[in-house]
């Protein structure tokens, strides 16, 4: 990396900053690189930051402020600067922000935790020899021998560990001068995250099939030549990604790199954890909500110094400075949990990829149901192509039905048509599992007070509040409000008449085990499943059949392979075809077609063969039809000829702005406002203020503008010179959402 030549610096801070301060080095500090993280002195606090480049000279250097600390730590790599820089003008937010993201946990750097190290005090082997009458006894030299086959220094116990000597002789040794103490970051163990064994590696690679043959040696190709290359490895669901990547992965090591494999929250299980063990005989670094502070501390750091091997994580594990990155792997690429949608709205997929190409490392998205855009890149050849056609266990695509609930409906109060409850019982019969999804938690989506009709909402929202019966609760799932069930209107006062409309995971249960009482019964949702350990225990559950029917919402849709699932049926399948957003139908075709995976993973047979049941009352819809025809890319070039016709991404651009405010009347009068000095360009079209679709949520009122253009606008200028105009008062936040997921 560039060296810095003056003893003026330019810092990033990491805080709400586009630009940097200039600072002033002490004398001991010289010959630093940029990406140097630093600590200097901002107003009354201090800051940490890293240094980007020369000072600018603007001012006079009696003037400047001296940094108060450069922290003896590796630089932060250019890619990762490079990835700040054009996330923080992608989705117009502050730099120094992104920057806080990457330097996060910071107290990785303000306070790590140190171990004691121990190194040979001689050079090579040849130069170990008495010196000052100090004899080399045996036990010495296997010490010494030990530490100067590496070449970084060892713990107390790995020493011990490793030639049986004891802590005195340690100590001695350490007196007398022949080893050296050293005070170290606490990081990895270099050794067990690179791992070399070629038997083993041809053992994994031999047992592929021709198809993932041919994809591991396209993506080693790349990886061993350090192209970033972007691929896309589409097969069904089962047709054995996993097994193809982790090959990669293995590459990656092989070549002394690392490598980062992303995964939405709900897919990092530590079922796969267990599957990715037993194929390289150690864990991989787990990066998510759920792990300790001090983990994260010495993931961070082992990333930065380079000894981390591959670092598995949910979308904010991009943002960790890898210094050595050789392979990026973004799992279930289509999945909506990569896009963040609070505070820096980012999606972690597309910078994955602008990341890869600053890496000289290639990225994997692996998908069954890609989303349209990395398609269309696929199609256009923008993105190498890499398909899986079938089941890797050879086992035979489900058979899947509809079941028209118009001339097949589910009886009075029920939601399971006769035909489903049929087959069920026959699964049941014949010892094997059911899974029926349902993608809604709760007892039931709404209540109504059937004396005077009103509709029980929220108090912060404008959303109904869903019946949690289980725990007798209502609850907001958007703020998280909640109150106890009581059945009493709050409106007209009336008691016993509030009645349940539509179906959660909960009422489907109660239907079950009253038409099924023997059965063994589980719910999936994450108000049952809260942690990992409570999900692990259950996956375990249905895995050793210790459970014959599974409701789920789609928590259950994908990652997970049960042996003995052989139905699945999907409850209602018009649930988010009516949500009329632009992903709507893409979203629920391939959450269909994941749960649909489920079933049969590893029926060999015909008469074997796993079967999906679709409930529907639009049996003439064509996603629906679709995933009946198990005709995938039929569907996508149909959906692709509309996105064109309407000009949507991935043709044109869309970007949003979110305004909202406490304060109902002083927000619309802004948004009249705003709206008055919008920009007029021909490939340019607003459309807004409108009321959010959610007009109150978490206390605020909210307005949306919706920004479309043709793809070749800098829709981010557009709307930074827009907003820029007027001057947003300080009730009203302005939040600028580009290439938007959520409509609401
Ligand atoms: P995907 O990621 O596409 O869903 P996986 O990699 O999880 O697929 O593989 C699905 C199942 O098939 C797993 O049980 C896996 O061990 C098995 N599998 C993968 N590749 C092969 C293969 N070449 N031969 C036999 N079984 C395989
Ligand atoms: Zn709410």
């Amino acid at each position: 990396m560039k060296n810095v030549n003056s003893k003026e610096v330019s810092v990033l801070v990491s805080g709400p900053f586009n630009e940097p301060f200039d600072y002033v080095l002490e004398d001991k500090n010289t010959n630093l690189s940029i990406g140097q993280i630093v600590l200097v002195p901002f107003g009354k606090r201090k800051i940490v930051g890293i240094i980007i480049g020369d000072g600018t000279k603007t001012i006079p250097e009696t003037k400047l402020k001296t940094v108060l600390q450069v922290y003896d730590l590796e630089p932060i790599p250019k890619p990762s600067i490079e990835l700040m820089n054009f996330l923080a003008s992608w989705y117009c937010v502050f730099k120094g922000l992104v920057l806080k993201m990457i330097l996060s946990p910071i107290e990785a750097i303000t306070s790590p935790d140190f171990e004691k190290v121990y190194e040979s005090n001689f050079l090579n082997k040849n130069e170990i020899k008495e010196i000052d009458k100090i004899k080399i006894t045996k036990k010495r030299k296997l010490v010494l021998d030990f530490l100067l086959n590496l070449d970084i220094g060892k713990s107390q116990n790995d020493i011990i560990k490793q030639t049986g000597v004891s802590k005195a002789i340690l100590k001695d040794m350490t007196k007398k001068k022949l080893v050296q103490e050293k005070k170290v970051y606490k990081t990895l163990n270099l050794d067990s995250h690179f791992l070399k064994n070629s038997k083993e590696n041809k053992k994994n690679y031999d047992f592929l099939n021709l198809e993932q043959k041919f994809a591991v040696d396209r993506i080693n190709d790349s990886i061993i030549k350090t192209k970033s290359d972007c691929f896309l490895l589409d097969g069904v669901p089962g047709s054995g990604k996993t097994e193809t990547y982790f090959e990669t992965v293995r590459t990656c090591l092989d070549q002394g790199r690392q490598s980062l494999i992303l995964l939405p929250e709900i897919v990092l299980t530590p079922d796969w954890e267990k599957r990715f063990f037993q194929k390289f005989s150690f864990a991989p670094l787990v990066w998510n909500s759920e792990i300790t502070k001090k983990k994260k501390k010495k993931i961070w750091l082992s990333a930065l110094n380079g000894t981390a091997g591959v670092i598995v994580g949910a979308r904010s594990a991009l943002m960790i400075p890898i210094s050595n990155l050789g392979l990026i792997i973004v799992d279930e690429e289509h999945e909506q949990a990569f896009k963040q949608e609070e505070n820096i709205r980012y999606n972690a997929r597309d910078m994955a990829i602008y990341r890869s190409s600053r890496s000289s490392a290639p990225i994997v998205l692996a998908s069954a149901t890609p989303s349209l855009e990395t398609f269309q890149n696929a199609k256009s050849g923008k993105y190498i192509h890499l398909t899986l056609p079938k089941r890797a266990t050879g086992a035979t695509l489900p058979h899947i039905k509809l079941i028209d609930l118009s001339t097949h409906p589910a009886g009075k109060g029920k939601w399971l048509s006769p035909l489903l409850v049929c087959k069920i019982e026959s699964k049941l019969n014949n010892k094997e599992q059911s899974l029926l999804f349902l993608n809604r938690r709760g007892y039931a989506p709404l209540s109504i007070c059937n004396s005077c009709g009103d509709k029980i909402k929220c108090v912060n929202c404008d959303t109904w509040l869903v019946e949690h019966r289980s725990k007798n609760i209502l609850v907001c799932h958007h703020c998280g409000y909640s109150r106890t069930f009581e059945n009493v209107c709050k409106k007209c006062g009336v008691e016993g008449q509030i009645k349940a409309c539509g179906p959660g995971v909960e009422r489907i249960e109660e239907e079950i085990k009253e038409t099924f009482p023997q059965a063994r019964l589980i719910v999936l949702s994450s108000d049952t499943m809260n942690n990992h350990k409570i999900l692990n225990q259950t996956v375990e559950k249905i895995k050793n059949n210790k459970v014959d029917i599974v409701i789920g919402t789609q928590m259950i849709a994908k990652g997970h392979d049960f042996p003995n699932l052989k139905l699945v049926g999907i409850v209602d399948s018009d649930v988010g075809l009516s949500g009329g957003d632009l992903r709507a139908s893409e979203r629920t075709f391939q959450v269909l077609q994941q749960v649909s995976g489920r079933s049969g993973r590893h029926s060999k047979k015909e008469e074997d063969k796993g079967v999906v049941l679709i409930q529907t009352y639009d049996s003439k819809n064509p996603i629906i039809n679709a995933i009946a025809k198990n005709n995938r890319n039929e569907f996508f070039d149909k959906e692709l000829k509309s996105r064109q016709h309407a000009n949507m991404p991935p043709y044109g651009r869309l970007a949003s702005i979110i305004l909202s405010s406490r304060l109902e009347r002083k927000l619309e009068t802004f948004s009249t406002e705003l709206l008055k000095v919008a920009p007029f360009f021909k490939n340019v079209k607003i459309f807004g203020p409108a009321p959010a679709p959610i007009y109150f949520l978490r206390g605020r009122f909210r307005r949306r503008f919706l920004i479309k253009s043709d793809k070749n606008v800098n829709i981010q200028d557009v709307i930074l010179n827009w907003t820029r105009k007027i001057n947003t008062p300080n009730h009203i936040k302005l939040t600028i959402d580009i290439d938007p997921f959520s409509f609401m």
